[in-house]
């Protein structure tokens, strides 16, 4: 089996020392280094060589500020080097987000990265490989029995819904939502019902790299530009306390992540509604997906909790254990 080891301790970062390959490692030195998506956690520091990535990833991430060399590699097409093979799966976490298979004389292993089954609307959809699989690195950001996601479409609703009584209203509908990722998810439901949208300044780039990429996102303007009368607005949780977010005088706020499924958030934050959109996999849907590849050996990663998924998964036969400890992503 192909040997691994984590670039530090706090679970970021897989480095496969026998074939120079790091997966979103932070640091890149003598590794072909890949990357899983451009979400700020998995993305290099400092790089020495050029990262190999997704188009969409390395757009996303040149939209985001990064300077450094890169080679993009498409979904599905091999990129060969002396002792092994690499291949981009579409992850359907973000725009562009992958899992990276890694095939060598020593075996396979599928490294998820940040993952959604069934997939995000506003990525390319999650695919694995056909090959039966060794070493299967999944996250599980979402790893208890209290995560089980409700249906896209009851979702959709949720927003859409949220949107219309309040302008109705008078008020300025405001969802929470990461600038990467979440945003647009939110963006594509409203962009469905034809509501008007502002959006945070610093996710407006990345939402021109969204469209470049064929997803439509609706009528949107950033939050800087006059103002937001009749419009939903879609910002990072940290814009809320900022001074262009608190002079809108009537206001009702949408917090929308995979947290909001849990009651206790809900007394952290003043909020009006909870909308628990995830762009991760839940807790029944990677149980499911372990079940499908059935892979020799299943590592969790990502989790604050990998010793329950894995519990369920060796109780249904699995080879399985927690890899890392758990820091909170970006996204969720
Ligand atoms: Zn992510």
């Amino acid at each position: 089996m192909i040997q691994f080891e984590l670039e530090h301790a706090h679970g970021h970062g897989i480095v496969l020392p026998e074939l120079k390959i790091g997966l979103d490692t932070r640091f890149s030195q003598h590794l072909i280094q890949v990357i899983s998506h451009a979400h700020a956690d998995h993305v290099p520091h400092k790089t020495k060589r050029p990262i190999l990535a997704s188009p969409a990833t390395i757009d996303l991430m040149i939209a985001r500020g990064f300077k450094g060399d890169y080679e993009k590699l498409d979904f599905y097409t091999p990129f060969e080097t002396d002792v092994a093979r690499i291949t981009l799966f579409p992850a359907g976490h973000i725009l562009g987000s992958a899992q990276i298979f890694i095939e060598s004389e020593k075996g396979n292993l599928l490294y998820t990265g940040d993952f959604k089954y069934p997939a995000s609307p506003v990525s390319e959809g999650c695919f694995f490989p056909e090959k039966p699989i060794d070493i299967f690195i999944a996250e599980a950001t979402f790893g208890l029995p209290i995560y089980k996601w409700k249906p896209q479409e009851f979702l959709d609703k949720s927003i859409v819904d949220f949107a219309k009584k309040h302008l109705n209203n008078g008020y300025t509908p405001i969802f929470l939502a990461y600038n990467l990722g979440k945003g647009q998810e939110v963006m594509h439901a409203l962009a469905k019902a034809e509501i008007p949208m502002t959006i945070h300044d610093a996710g407006f780039e990345l939402c021109k790299v969204y469209e470049q990429y064929g997803f439509h996102l609706g009528n949107y303007k950033k939050l800087g530009d006059s103002s937001h009368q009749g419009r939903a607005l879609i910002i990072p949780s940290n814009a809320l306390d900022s001074g262009s977010v608190q002079k809108i005088s009537k206001q009702k706020v949408a917090y929308v992540s995979g947290w909001a499924a849990l009651e206790a958030r809900r007394q952290q934050m003043i909020i009006d509604a909870r909308i628990p959109l995830s762009d991760h996999i839940d807790f029944y849907e990677l149980l499911r997906v372990v079940e499908q590849l059935k892979p020799k050996k299943t590592y969790i990663t990502h989790s604050p909790n990998p010793d329950m998924v894995c519990y369920f998964l060796q109780k249904n036969g699995f080879d399985a254990q927690p890899l890392g400890e758990h820091e909170r992503g970006e996204d969720s």
